[in-house]
């Protein structure tokens, strides 16, 4: 297939055309058909955004200055192509290195109890919790009370919680359901997973922040149990569970102790919420009188942290976990790193 090139000059796509056409910023490929709806511009560019803005600046900038601009917009765009696909190659050798690793703890605690074999013992990869307590700032305490204002306020318009407007918190409802369904079904699945989320201290709130994912309808739930709570009644009842001292950079309600917020007073979101390597767990053995032994590895990231160059992922601690107790190996990290 011949190239069918950008006639810079005269603003014009012309013959011959081939499948190698690009983007006159990012350098993505267009077709053919794409390339003839694009002919009424007179320059090549795909779908992104900011490709389609910096190639609209064309017509009214002066055509050196504008390649000038092209130019250093490219090189933006190349730089940012470049740090993600070391961010993407890092990520790859990261979770490859981790593998190895929890499978190196794996064999390493086979080999010191018998009684444990592959098929008896779940490997299960856990975060941590952020754990530095700061005195709880007014900031703070004034955005929460203003983003529960703004809920109940919410909550307040509609006759009942099946009324109130259908946003993604409706489905979670569903999901907490069924969370409880399977929990009901097989006790030993909460009991385990209770022992998890305690020993990693809730690394899944961190994104918390001054919202607690409580929405309207965690409000009209509460109020279709007490319909006689008035606004001012639910703003103190959520206001008298906060502490003086939090977790710095998660939850407003997450404290030394975990969440300060009684269990019916939570979101849905919260109540049924379970990082993925918990989740594939209780999934996996939802099934299993016996879900067998858990060896617990928790590394140094919380859920939300991004792998990168910049965080510590490493292991920070290994337990041993079944639904009666927690045996800690007090396995020296160095050692398991010689292994
Ligand atoms: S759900 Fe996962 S991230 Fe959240 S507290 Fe439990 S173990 Fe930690
Ligand atoms: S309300 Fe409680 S469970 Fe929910 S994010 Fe905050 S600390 Fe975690
Ligand atoms: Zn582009």
């Amino acid at each position: 297939m011949r190239a069918r090139n950008t006639d810079m000059m005269n603003g014009h796509i012309t013959a011959p055309y081939s499948n190698d056409l690009k983007c006159e910023v990012c350098g993505a490929a267009i077709t053919y058909p794409e390339s003839l709806q694009l002919q009424v511009l007179g320059y090549l560019v795909c779908q992104s955004f900011d490709c389609r803005r910096i190639m609209s600046q064309k017509s009214s900038m002066i055509p050196s200055l504008f390649k000038s601009h092209l130019q250093f917009q490219r090189e933006i765009y190349n730089e940012r192509r470049e740090k993600e696909a070391a961010k993407k190659i890092y990520i790859e050798e990261a979770w490859a290195r981790e593998g190895q690793e929890n499978q190196t703890i794996l064999q390493f605690i086979l080999d010191k109890n018998s009684e444990l074999s592959e098929n008896n013992t779940h490997v299960l990869v856990i975060p941590t919790g952020l754990s530095r307590l700061v005195s709880l700032s007014k900031e703070r305490v004034k955005n929460y009370t203003e983003h529960l204002k703004s809920i109940i306020n919410q909550a307040m318009e509609y006759t009942d919680s099946s009324k109130v407007e259908f946003d993604q918190h409706h489905d979670i409802h569903e999901k907490l359901l069924e969370v409880e369904q399977r929990f009901m079904e097989n006790p030993v699945l909460l009991t385990i997973s209770d022992r998890i989320c305690g020993m990693c201290k809730g690394g899944c709130c961190t994104s918390g922040r001054e919202h607690a994912y409580l929405s309207a309808i965690t409000i009209k739930r509460n109020l279709d149990i007490d319909p006689s709570l008035t606004a001012t009644d639910i703003l103190d009842l959520y206001l008298s569970n906060i502490s003086s001292e939090t977790i710095d950079g998660a939850c407003i309600n997450q404290t030394k102790t975990g969440c300060a917020l009684p269990k019916e007073l939570r979101s849905d979101i919260c109540n049924s919420f379970y990082c993925d390597s918990l989740k594939s767990y209780q999934m996996n053995l939802a099934d299993e009188e016996d879900p067998g032994m858990l060896l617990a590895i928790q590394r140094a990231s919380t859920c939300w942290n991004t792998i990168g160059p910049d965080v510590s992922n490493e292991v920070v601690n290994i337990a041993l976990v079944q639904e009666k107790d927690i045996r800690f190996q007090n396995i020296s990290m160095e050692y398991i790193k010689e292994c």
